[in-house]
C-alpha cells in the first residue's frame, strides 16, 4: 500500500543539539500507531514539525504525496492534519460552542452561522459533550476540555490526527472512555499517529509502535514486540 504519511530522513537541531537524528517512519492510510519514547527523546518535536509548528533540520514529511514539510501551519492544518497538546490548549473564557465554533470557521473560512452551529453540535456530540456547549470552557473538568481539544481538532475535519499525550492525567474509568474515543475516530476512518505515556492504552490501541530515544529512531513494529525489545526496555531504564 502506498505510504500516507512519509517521514524520511527528519532532523531537527537546537543550536547544538540534535533533538531529532535521520528519523524515518511512514503509516499506511487508518493506521494507529505509537510514537513512544522516553521522556526528551524528540517525540513531540517530531509531531511539532508535522503540524508545521517547528521547521525541519533536514528530511522531508509528505502527506499523501503531497509536500508538508516547508508549509506554513495553517496551509498543514488545511491539507488534513489536526493535533492536540501535551497541555490542553483551549479559550477559556469562551463557551463550549464558541471554542468549537472557532475551529469550523479556520477550516472552512465563511460559513453560515447555522450550519456552523449544527456542526459545532455534532462534533460535540461525536466527543460525548452532547448539549454541553453553552457551558464556559473554564468551567469544564480534565476531562472534559480534552473532550472539548478533540472536537476542536476534529473540527479541521483531519485525515491524520496527532495526539501528544492525550490520555494523560485521566482516571482509569476515564482512561477506557478514552481510549474508546480514540478507537472510534480511528474506525471512521481517521489516521492517527500518538505520543503516549500510558502503556495500557497503546497496548488496547495501537497494533504498532514506532520508538525513539535521543533523536534516533530504534524500533519500528508490531507493539507487543517491541515493548520487549531489549533495545527498547534500555532506553526506558535509562541505561
Ligand atoms: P519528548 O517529546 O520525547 O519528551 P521533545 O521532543 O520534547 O522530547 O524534546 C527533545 C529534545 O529537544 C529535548 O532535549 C528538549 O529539551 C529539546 N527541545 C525541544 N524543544 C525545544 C526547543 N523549542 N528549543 C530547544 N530545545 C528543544
Amino acid at each position: 500500500m502506498m505510504a500516507f504519511l512519509e517521514i524520511s530522513d527528519l532532523t531537527k537541531r537546537f543550536g547544538g543539539l540534535t533533538a531529532v537524528n535521520h528519523v524515518s517512519f511512514s503509516l499506511t492510510q487508518g493506521e494507529v500507531v505509537a510514537l513512544l519514547g522516553p521522556n526528551g527523546s524528540g517525540k513531540t518535536t517530531v509531531l511539532n514539525m508535522i503540524s508545521g509548528l517547528l521547521p525541519v533540520s533536514g528530511g522531508t514529511i509528505t502527506l499523501e504525496g503531497k509536500r508538508l514539510s516547508g508549509l506554513p501551519a495553517h496551509r498543514i492544518a488545511h491539507a488534513g492534519v489536526a493535533r492536540t497538546f501535551q497541555l490542553v490548549r483551549v479559550l477559556p473564557s469562551l463557551t463550549v460552542s464558541d471554542n468549537i465554533l472557532a475551529a469550523i470557521l479556520f477550516r472552512a473560512g465563511h460559513t453560515s452561522e447555522r450550519d456552523a452551529r449544527i456542526e459545532a453540535a455534532a462534533l460535540l456530540a461525536e466527543v460525548g459533550l452532547e448539549g454541553r456547549g453553552g457551558e464556559h470552557a473554564s468551567d469544564l473538568t480534565y476531562i472534559d476540555q480534552k473532550r472539548m481539544e478533540l472536537a476542536r481538532a476534529l473540527a479541521a475535519r483531519p485525515k491524520l490526527l496527532l495526539l501528544d499525550e492525550w490520555l494523560a492525567g485521566l482516571n482509569p474509568s476515564e482512561l477506557r472512555i478514552g481510549i474508546d474515543l480514540i478507537a472510534r475516530l480511528n474506525a471512521r476512518g481517521i489516521t492517527i499517529l500518538l505520543v503516549e505515556h500510558v502503556m495500557d492504552a497503546v497496548r488496547a490501541l495501537c497494533p504498532r509502535a514506532v520508538v525513539m530515544n535521543a533523536g534516533r529512531k530504534i524500533a519500528d513494529g508490531a507493539t507487543a514486540d517491541v515493548l520487549r525489545d531489549p533495545e527498547v526496555v534500555r532506553a526506558y531504564l535509562g541505561e
